[in-house]
């Protein structure tokens, strides 16, 4: 039996998000059954609401940063009981047998991993649809455990804006001693920043945005580049092991290439696409530096962040807010108005008429 839930969808790459109604899937034999408490937004949410990427199925239920409670539970399932702390990023299921699967890199499965929305189940091949709803129900294997202690508003957008900065810094092994630039100070921005200072790194940002350098060092970066001053950019050659390029639009990335380290590598996580204008390989061939680009974290390295975040008390800079207020939130969202995360307090949708 099916259960009908509310939530807030869009309709069209022009249309403001509203009250929707659809049906979830009753629990399958390992299905966990979680009743969303606070949803992250995501700049990814806008992409995909607009049809940034041209694959955008209608009506779309947005949200990947998902805390929740336990409900219920399919007969099989065994690491999780009503009453758990729960949380659901941008996967809910990957094929388990492909080589990216058997290393732990399900968002990289070779049949494509099933995406929280605007994805396909892979079972019955219904459209997936995401955390700005009632209930969610998702395997057990893609069911993530949040710490006690963890602030279950501020832990939401550990899910996406957490893992994906938390995995290349582990994936180029960062440590005490690593010399970490992360480009933008947004949602994945200021993630990056809490870990890889966690980490040991000693931090820098980039940013374009003046206003942001007390925030940045609060935030642990040890040093504020502003990257649209050529002295500044400067003073930081050669410094970088790595560099956590965040920004979702297009834009030049050659000046950052002199900052990096010999050896060092810009990995970009935010923008999807052609890069223009083009990239220079000189700097590249001679000094062996890379341009390389990540995608969100497997499951275990998920769990793995929010066990770290657990330890060292890490949790997002949200400004809280009601479902009704998001289509106001996309659009601060896109004028970088936001410190730094909103989390959508689902128990708003109570009310939602
Ligand atoms: P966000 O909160 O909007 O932050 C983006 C930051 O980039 C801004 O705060 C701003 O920082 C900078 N920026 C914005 N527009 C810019 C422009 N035109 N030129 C230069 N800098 C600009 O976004 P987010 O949620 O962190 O997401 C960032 C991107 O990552 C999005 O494209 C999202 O889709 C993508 N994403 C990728 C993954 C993945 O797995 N790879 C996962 C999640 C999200 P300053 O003001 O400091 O410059
Ligand atoms: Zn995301
Ligand atoms: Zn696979």
């Amino acid at each position: 039996m099916t259960t009908n839930v509310r939530s807030y969808a869009a309709h069209s790459p022009t249309s403001s998000l509203g009250l929707f109604r659809f049906d979830r899937r009753s629990p399958r034999d390992n299905d966990v059954v979680i009743e969303v408490l606070y949803c992250g937004v995501c700049h990814s949410d806008v992409h995909n609401v607009r049809n940034d990427w041209g694959n955008a199925n209608y009506p779309m239920v947005p949200g990947h940063e998902i805390i929740g409670r336990v409900v219920d539970v399919g007969a099989q399932v065994t690491r999780f009981k009503a009453g758990d702390r729960v949380g659901v990023g941008c996967m809910v299921d990957s094929c388990r047998h492909c080589a990216a699967c058997g290393k732990g890199w399900e968002q990289y499965c070779e049949s494509g991993a099933a995406y929280t929305y605007n994805g396909e189940d892979r079972i019955d091949g219904t459209r997936t649809q995401g955390g700005y709803s009632e209930i969610i129900v998702v395997t057990q294997d893609f069911v993530l455990k949040v710490p006690d202690g963890l602030d279950l508003a501020g832990a939401a957008p550990l899910l996406c804006a957490g893992i994906t900065t938390y995995s290349p810094l582990r994936h180029w092994k960062v440590g005490a001693g690593s010399k970490v630039a992360v480009v933008g100070l947004g949602g994945l921005g200021h993630m990056g920043l809490k870990l890889a200072k966690a980490m040991g790194a000693e931090v820098t940002l980039f940013t374009r945005s003046p206003g942001k350098e007390a925030d940045a060092r609060r935030l642990g970066a040890d040093q504020v580049v502003l990257s649209t001053d050529e002295a500044q950019m400067a003073e930081v050659a050669g410094r970088f092991d790595l560099i956590i390029d965040t920004v979702p639009y297009v834009h030049d990335v050659n000046p950052y290439m002199p900052t990096l380290a010999t050896g060092g590598t810009l990995v970009l996580v935010g923008y999807l696409g052609p890069l223009d204008p083009m990239l220079n390989s000189a700097p590249l061939v001679m000094n062996r530096k890379a341009v390389a680009g990540s995608l969100i974290g497997g499951i275990a390295e998920t769990q793995e962040m929010l066990d770290f975040c657990g330890q060292h008390g890490i949790t997002s800079d949200i400004e809280v807010i009601n479902i009704q207020d998001i289509n106001e939130a996309y659009e601060r969202l896109l004028k970088s108005d936001v410190k730094y995360r909103f989390v959508i307090d689902m128990a708003s949708l109570k009310d939602a008429a």
